[in-house]
Protein backbone atom coordinates (compact mmCIF):
# COMPACT_ATOMS: atom_id res chain seq x y z
CA UNK A 1 0.00 0.00 0.00
CA UNK A 2 1.25 3.55 -0.72
CA UNK A 3 1.99 5.89 2.35
CA UNK A 4 0.24 9.14 1.44
CA UNK A 5 2.38 12.16 1.78
CA UNK A 6 1.97 14.23 5.13
CA UNK A 7 2.19 18.24 4.30
CA UNK A 8 3.19 19.33 7.40
CA UNK A 9 3.10 23.39 7.73
CA UNK A 10 6.04 24.69 8.26
CA UNK A 11 6.59 26.36 11.88
CA UNK A 12 6.85 30.39 11.52
CA UNK A 13 10.47 31.16 13.38
CA UNK A 14 10.34 35.01 14.88
CA UNK A 15 13.34 36.61 17.04
CA UNK A 16 12.67 39.10 20.02
CA UNK A 17 15.56 41.36 21.29
CA UNK A 18 14.91 42.15 25.14
CA UNK A 19 16.27 45.86 25.73
CA UNK A 20 19.15 46.26 27.88
CA UNK A 21 17.85 45.97 31.55
CA UNK A 22 20.97 47.92 33.47
CA UNK A 23 21.20 51.33 33.32
CA UNK A 24 25.06 51.39 33.82
CA UNK A 25 24.95 49.15 30.31
CA UNK A 26 22.55 51.26 28.66
CA UNK A 27 25.35 53.33 26.26
CA UNK A 28 27.44 50.08 25.64
CA UNK A 29 27.53 49.26 22.61
CA UNK A 30 25.37 45.76 22.23
CA UNK A 31 26.66 42.88 20.03
CA UNK A 32 22.91 42.77 18.13
CA UNK A 33 22.07 45.08 15.63
CA UNK A 34 18.51 45.54 14.26
CA UNK A 35 18.34 45.44 10.13
CA UNK A 36 14.51 45.39 9.67
CA UNK A 37 11.41 44.28 10.54
CA UNK A 38 12.88 40.47 9.20
CA UNK A 39 16.88 40.86 10.11
CA UNK A 40 19.14 41.23 12.46
CA UNK A 41 22.98 40.94 12.47
CA UNK A 42 25.54 40.47 14.91
CA UNK A 43 29.50 40.49 14.96
CA UNK A 44 31.51 37.59 13.83
CA UNK A 45 33.56 36.05 16.56
CA UNK A 46 35.84 33.95 14.51
CA UNK A 47 36.35 36.95 11.90
CA UNK A 48 36.30 40.72 13.36
CA UNK A 49 35.91 42.21 9.76
CA UNK A 50 32.85 40.56 9.10
CA UNK A 51 29.16 40.32 10.27
CA UNK A 52 26.30 37.91 10.44
CA UNK A 53 23.48 38.74 8.99
CA UNK A 54 20.01 36.42 9.85
CA UNK A 55 16.91 36.64 8.61
CA UNK A 56 13.16 35.60 10.05
CA UNK A 57 9.59 35.27 9.53
CA UNK A 58 9.55 38.49 11.80
CA UNK A 59 12.48 40.25 14.11
CA UNK A 60 10.63 41.82 17.03
CA UNK A 61 13.63 44.86 17.95
CA UNK A 62 13.94 46.02 21.47
CA UNK A 63 11.28 48.51 21.94
CA UNK A 64 8.83 45.75 20.45
CA UNK A 65 5.88 45.62 22.92
CA UNK A 66 3.91 42.84 23.80
CA UNK A 67 1.07 44.07 22.09
CA UNK A 68 2.72 44.10 18.81
CA UNK A 69 4.17 40.37 19.58
CA UNK A 70 0.92 39.22 20.46
CA UNK A 71 -1.52 40.74 17.32
CA UNK A 72 1.79 39.85 14.38
CA UNK A 73 2.77 36.22 15.28
CA UNK A 74 -0.08 34.69 17.52
CA UNK A 75 -3.65 36.24 16.89
CA UNK A 76 -3.64 34.95 13.61
CA UNK A 77 -2.93 31.56 15.44
CA UNK A 78 -5.66 31.66 17.73
CA UNK A 79 -7.79 32.02 14.89
CA UNK A 80 -7.23 28.43 13.91
CA UNK A 81 -7.71 27.43 17.42
CA UNK A 82 -10.91 29.02 17.00
CA UNK A 83 -12.04 27.02 13.95
CA UNK A 84 -11.23 23.61 15.33
CA UNK A 85 -7.41 23.75 14.83
CA UNK A 86 -4.81 22.95 16.87
CA UNK A 87 -1.76 25.67 17.39
CA UNK A 88 1.64 25.83 19.62
CA UNK A 89 3.64 29.07 19.98
CA UNK A 90 7.11 28.42 22.10
CA UNK A 91 9.58 30.79 23.70
CA UNK A 92 12.95 29.33 22.99
CA UNK A 93 16.14 31.28 24.33
CA UNK A 94 18.76 31.73 27.39
CA UNK A 95 17.69 32.53 31.07
CA UNK A 96 17.44 35.78 31.39
CA UNK A 97 16.71 36.82 27.66
CA UNK A 98 12.65 37.09 28.15
CA UNK A 99 11.00 34.19 27.50
CA UNK A 100 8.58 34.38 30.53
CA UNK A 101 7.90 38.18 29.87
CA UNK A 102 6.93 37.03 26.29
CA UNK A 103 4.54 34.11 27.47
CA UNK A 104 3.63 35.73 30.85
CA UNK A 105 4.62 39.41 30.89
CA UNK A 106 3.46 40.88 34.36
CA UNK A 107 0.88 42.84 35.91
CA UNK A 108 0.47 45.90 33.55
CA UNK A 109 2.42 44.72 30.96
CA UNK A 110 0.46 41.17 29.99
CA UNK A 111 2.51 38.69 27.76
CA UNK A 112 1.36 35.89 25.42
CA UNK A 113 -0.52 33.60 27.65
CA UNK A 114 -2.89 35.99 29.06
CA UNK A 115 -3.54 37.84 25.97
CA UNK A 116 -4.94 34.89 24.42
CA UNK A 117 -6.94 33.94 27.51
CA UNK A 118 -8.44 37.43 26.88
CA UNK A 119 -9.43 37.23 22.97
CA UNK A 120 -11.04 33.70 23.02
CA UNK A 121 -13.22 34.88 26.10
CA UNK A 122 -13.92 38.19 24.00
CA UNK A 123 -14.23 36.46 20.84
CA UNK A 124 -16.46 34.26 22.67
CA UNK A 125 -18.46 36.54 24.03
CA UNK A 126 -19.09 38.27 20.60
CA UNK A 127 -20.16 34.88 19.00
CA UNK A 128 -22.72 33.95 22.02
CA UNK A 129 -25.71 34.41 20.01
CA UNK A 130 -24.55 31.63 17.48
CA UNK A 131 -22.48 29.59 19.10
CA UNK A 132 -21.95 28.40 22.90
CA UNK A 133 -18.53 28.08 23.96
CA UNK A 134 -16.54 26.16 26.20
CA UNK A 135 -13.61 27.44 27.26
CA UNK A 136 -10.87 25.05 29.37
CA UNK A 137 -7.37 25.49 30.55
CA UNK A 138 -4.34 22.90 31.68
CA UNK A 139 -1.17 23.86 33.22
CA UNK A 140 1.67 21.24 33.05
CA UNK A 141 5.76 21.37 34.21
CA UNK A 142 8.11 19.20 32.37
CA UNK A 143 11.43 18.29 33.84
CA UNK A 144 13.88 15.38 33.07
CA UNK A 145 11.04 13.86 31.04
CA UNK A 146 8.76 13.95 33.41
CA UNK A 147 5.28 15.42 33.29
CA UNK A 148 3.68 17.22 36.13
CA UNK A 149 0.33 18.79 37.05
CA UNK A 150 0.78 22.65 37.94
CA UNK A 151 -2.97 23.27 38.68
CA UNK A 152 -3.28 20.42 40.86
CA UNK A 153 0.14 19.36 42.20
CA UNK A 154 -0.11 15.60 42.47
CA UNK A 155 3.93 15.07 42.71
CA UNK A 156 4.11 12.06 40.17
CA UNK A 157 5.05 11.89 36.07
CA UNK A 158 1.86 12.01 34.05
CA UNK A 159 1.35 9.39 31.21
CA UNK A 160 0.61 10.70 27.78
CA UNK A 161 -1.66 8.64 25.86
CA UNK A 162 -2.95 9.09 22.23
CA UNK A 163 -6.95 9.52 21.71
CA UNK A 164 -8.67 7.16 18.43
CA UNK A 165 -8.90 10.38 16.83
CA UNK A 166 -5.11 10.94 17.36
CA UNK A 167 -5.55 13.43 19.87
CA UNK A 168 -2.53 13.79 22.47
CA UNK A 169 -4.10 13.51 25.72
CA UNK A 170 -3.02 13.39 29.30
CA UNK A 171 -5.96 11.65 31.16
CA UNK A 172 -5.10 12.66 34.45
CA UNK A 173 -4.40 16.25 34.48
CA UNK A 174 -6.50 18.63 35.56
CA UNK A 175 -8.69 21.01 33.64
CA UNK A 176 -10.60 24.32 34.83
CA UNK A 177 -13.57 25.82 32.91
CA UNK A 178 -13.19 29.22 32.65
CA UNK A 179 -15.66 31.78 31.55
CA UNK A 180 -14.26 35.01 33.04
CA UNK A 181 -10.65 36.53 33.15
CA UNK A 182 -10.86 36.91 36.48
CA UNK A 183 -11.73 33.38 37.31
CA UNK A 184 -8.66 32.31 34.54
CA UNK A 185 -6.88 34.66 37.30
CA UNK A 186 -8.20 32.75 40.25
CA UNK A 187 -6.85 29.18 38.86
CA UNK A 188 -4.05 30.41 37.34
CA UNK A 189 -2.00 32.84 39.46
CA UNK A 190 -1.09 30.83 42.03
CA UNK A 191 -0.23 27.75 39.81
CA UNK A 192 2.09 30.21 38.28
CA UNK A 193 3.75 29.46 41.51
CA UNK A 194 4.08 25.69 41.49
CA UNK A 195 7.04 24.31 40.31
CA UNK A 196 8.64 20.41 41.15
CA UNK A 197 12.03 21.88 40.03
CA UNK A 198 14.18 24.36 42.49
CA UNK A 199 16.25 25.54 39.27
CA UNK A 200 13.90 27.68 37.78
CA UNK A 201 16.10 28.07 34.20
CA UNK A 202 16.18 23.85 33.71
CA UNK A 203 11.69 23.22 33.15
CA UNK A 204 10.02 23.76 30.57
CA UNK A 205 5.96 25.33 31.15
CA UNK A 206 3.08 23.82 29.12
CA UNK A 207 -0.18 26.05 28.82
CA UNK A 208 -3.07 24.57 27.38
CA UNK A 209 -6.01 26.48 26.02
CA UNK A 210 -8.71 24.02 24.77
CA UNK A 211 -11.48 25.97 23.25
CA UNK A 212 -15.09 23.76 22.07
CA UNK A 213 -17.90 25.74 20.37
CA UNK A 214 -21.26 24.33 19.40
CA UNK A 215 -23.79 25.74 17.15
CA UNK A 216 -26.79 26.51 18.62
CA UNK A 217 -28.96 26.19 15.37
CA UNK A 218 -28.86 23.57 12.56
CA UNK A 219 -26.47 21.46 11.87
CA UNK A 220 -24.91 22.06 15.43
CA UNK A 221 -21.80 21.53 13.98
CA UNK A 222 -19.02 21.07 16.76
CA UNK A 223 -15.52 22.84 16.72
CA UNK A 224 -12.64 21.80 18.93
CA UNK A 225 -9.30 23.39 18.84
CA UNK A 226 -6.32 23.62 21.31
CA UNK A 227 -3.62 26.36 21.67
CA UNK A 228 -0.45 25.38 23.55
CA UNK A 229 1.36 28.31 24.70
CA UNK A 230 5.28 26.67 26.27
CA UNK A 231 7.96 28.82 28.28
CA UNK A 232 11.00 26.41 27.22
CA UNK A 233 13.63 25.50 29.72
CA UNK A 234 16.83 27.97 29.31
CA UNK A 235 18.91 26.39 25.49
CA UNK A 236 22.08 26.63 27.31
CA UNK A 237 20.97 23.25 28.34
CA UNK A 238 20.68 22.03 24.90
CA UNK A 239 24.28 23.44 24.10
CA UNK A 240 25.83 20.31 24.48
CA UNK A 241 24.72 18.25 22.13
CA UNK A 242 27.09 17.73 18.57
CA UNK A 243 28.43 14.50 18.45
CA UNK A 244 27.58 13.73 22.10
CA UNK A 245 24.26 14.01 21.43
CA UNK A 246 23.02 10.48 21.73
CA UNK A 247 25.41 9.53 24.88
CA UNK A 248 24.58 13.06 26.76
CA UNK A 249 20.65 12.19 26.16
CA UNK A 250 21.54 8.70 27.74
CA UNK A 251 22.86 10.12 30.56
CA UNK A 252 20.43 13.11 31.32
CA UNK A 253 23.31 15.51 30.83
CA UNK A 254 21.21 17.55 28.41
CA UNK A 255 17.28 18.55 28.15
CA UNK A 256 16.45 15.56 25.80
CA UNK A 257 12.99 17.60 25.17
CA UNK A 258 15.01 20.98 23.59
CA UNK A 259 17.20 18.62 22.19
CA UNK A 260 14.53 16.57 20.49
CA UNK A 261 12.52 19.60 19.51
CA UNK A 262 14.99 21.27 17.68
CA UNK A 263 15.12 18.27 15.38
CA UNK A 264 11.39 18.32 14.73
CA UNK A 265 11.31 21.85 13.93
CA UNK A 266 14.24 21.19 11.47
CA UNK A 267 12.72 17.99 9.84
CA UNK A 268 9.22 20.01 9.46
CA UNK A 269 11.11 22.66 7.81
CA UNK A 270 12.80 20.57 5.84
CA UNK A 271 10.04 18.32 5.01
CA UNK A 272 11.63 15.30 5.83
CA UNK A 273 9.60 12.35 5.92
CA UNK A 274 10.06 11.91 9.66
CA UNK A 275 9.45 13.58 12.32
CA UNK A 276 10.81 12.47 15.59
CA UNK A 277 7.83 13.80 18.00
CA UNK A 278 8.07 10.27 19.59
CA UNK A 279 11.99 10.84 21.22
CA UNK A 280 11.02 13.53 23.55
CA UNK A 281 7.79 14.19 26.44
CA UNK A 282 7.70 17.48 24.90
CA UNK A 283 7.54 16.65 21.31
CA UNK A 284 5.08 13.83 22.01
CA UNK A 285 2.79 16.17 23.36
CA UNK A 286 3.11 18.72 20.98
CA UNK A 287 2.42 16.19 18.02
CA UNK A 288 -0.94 17.32 17.29
CA UNK A 289 -0.19 20.78 17.45
CA UNK A 290 2.98 21.33 15.91
CA UNK A 291 3.33 20.26 12.05
CA UNK A 292 0.48 18.78 10.27
CA UNK A 293 -2.69 20.92 9.48
CA UNK A 294 -1.20 22.53 12.89
CA UNK A 295 -0.31 26.06 12.96
CA UNK A 296 3.18 27.08 15.00
CA UNK A 297 5.33 29.83 15.81
CA UNK A 298 8.80 30.25 17.90
CA UNK A 299 9.65 33.09 19.12
CA UNK A 300 13.58 33.03 20.05
CA UNK A 301 14.78 35.22 22.64
CA UNK A 302 18.00 37.11 22.66
CA UNK A 303 19.66 39.54 24.85
CA UNK A 304 21.65 42.29 23.76
CA UNK A 305 24.39 42.26 25.98
CA UNK A 306 27.90 41.77 24.42
CA UNK A 307 28.62 39.24 27.64
CA UNK A 308 25.48 37.01 26.50
CA UNK A 309 26.94 36.80 22.69
CA UNK A 310 27.84 33.17 22.66
CA UNK A 311 24.19 31.99 23.70
CA UNK A 312 23.21 34.39 21.02
CA UNK A 313 24.74 33.39 18.72
CA UNK A 314 23.73 29.66 19.21
CA UNK A 315 20.04 30.62 19.55
CA UNK A 316 20.58 32.05 16.19
CA UNK A 317 21.86 29.44 14.35
CA UNK A 318 19.55 26.91 16.15
CA UNK A 319 16.61 28.85 14.76
CA UNK A 320 18.20 30.12 11.49
CA UNK A 321 18.68 27.55 9.34
CA UNK A 322 20.69 29.92 6.66
CA UNK A 323 22.62 32.93 7.35
CA UNK A 324 24.82 35.27 5.56
CA UNK A 325 28.37 36.58 6.25
CA UNK A 326 28.58 40.42 5.11
CA UNK A 327 31.99 41.65 4.52
CA UNK A 328 31.34 44.74 6.93
CA UNK A 329 32.46 45.28 10.10
CA UNK A 330 30.69 45.88 12.94
CA UNK A 331 31.92 48.78 14.54
CA UNK A 332 33.89 47.11 17.43
CA UNK A 333 37.41 49.45 16.83
CA UNK A 334 36.16 51.94 19.32
CA UNK A 335 37.44 52.10 22.76
CA UNK A 336 35.72 54.97 23.75
CA UNK A 337 31.63 54.72 24.62
CA UNK A 338 30.30 55.41 21.16
CA UNK A 339 27.39 57.95 21.63
CA UNK A 340 23.65 56.09 20.86
CA UNK A 341 22.86 58.88 17.90
CA UNK A 342 26.05 57.69 16.21
CA UNK A 343 24.93 54.05 16.50
CA UNK A 344 21.64 54.43 15.09
CA UNK A 345 23.04 56.20 11.88
CA UNK A 346 25.65 53.88 11.29
CA UNK A 347 23.21 51.12 11.91
CA UNK A 348 20.85 52.72 8.61
CA UNK A 349 24.19 53.86 6.56
CA UNK A 350 25.93 51.20 6.44
CA UNK A 351 23.17 47.77 5.45
CA UNK A 352 22.22 48.66 1.70
CA UNK A 353 21.58 44.92 0.28
CA UNK A 354 24.99 43.76 0.22
CA UNK A 355 25.80 40.35 -1.63
CA UNK A 356 26.55 37.03 0.02
CA UNK A 357 30.65 36.63 1.03
P1 LIG B 1 13.69 34.13 30.79
O1 LIG B 1 12.31 33.67 31.11
O2 LIG B 1 14.07 33.90 29.36
O3 LIG B 1 14.73 33.57 31.72
P2 LIG B 1 12.71 36.67 31.67
O4 LIG B 1 11.46 36.73 30.88
O5 LIG B 1 12.58 36.32 33.10
O6 LIG B 1 13.77 35.70 30.97
O7 LIG B 1 13.45 38.06 31.46
C1 LIG B 1 14.58 38.45 32.23
C2 LIG B 1 14.35 39.88 32.71
O8 LIG B 1 14.26 40.75 31.59
C3 LIG B 1 13.07 40.04 33.49
O9 LIG B 1 13.29 40.97 34.51
C4 LIG B 1 12.11 40.62 32.46
O10 LIG B 1 11.10 41.39 33.06
C5 LIG B 1 13.03 41.46 31.60
N1 LIG B 1 12.60 41.54 30.19
C6 LIG B 1 12.66 40.55 29.29
N2 LIG B 1 12.20 40.93 28.09
C7 LIG B 1 11.83 42.21 28.22
C8 LIG B 1 11.25 43.19 27.33
N3 LIG B 1 10.98 42.91 26.04
N4 LIG B 1 11.00 44.42 27.83
C9 LIG B 1 11.28 44.71 29.12
N5 LIG B 1 11.81 43.84 30.00
C10 LIG B 1 12.08 42.61 29.58
MG1 LIG C 1 11.74 32.28 32.55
Amino acid sequence: MMKKAVNHSRVQVVVRLRPVLDEAEIDVEPCVRELDGNSLEIFNWRNNKETLKYRFDAFYGKSSSQEEVFESSVASLLVHTLNGQNASVFAYGATGTGKTHTMLGRPGDIGVIPRSVQKILSVAKSESATWKYSIQFSYLEIYQERVYDLLVPKNHDLQIREDRDRNIIIPSLAVKEITSYEQFQKYFIPASHNRYQLCISHYTKMFTLLVTKVQQAEPFRKLTGKLLLIDLAGSEDNKRTGNQGIRLKESGAINVSLFVLGQVVDALNQGLPRIPYRDSKLTRLLQDSLGGTAHACMVTNIAPEERNYMDTYTTLNFAAKSRQIVNKPFTRESTEKPSRVTLKRKASDEHRPSAPA
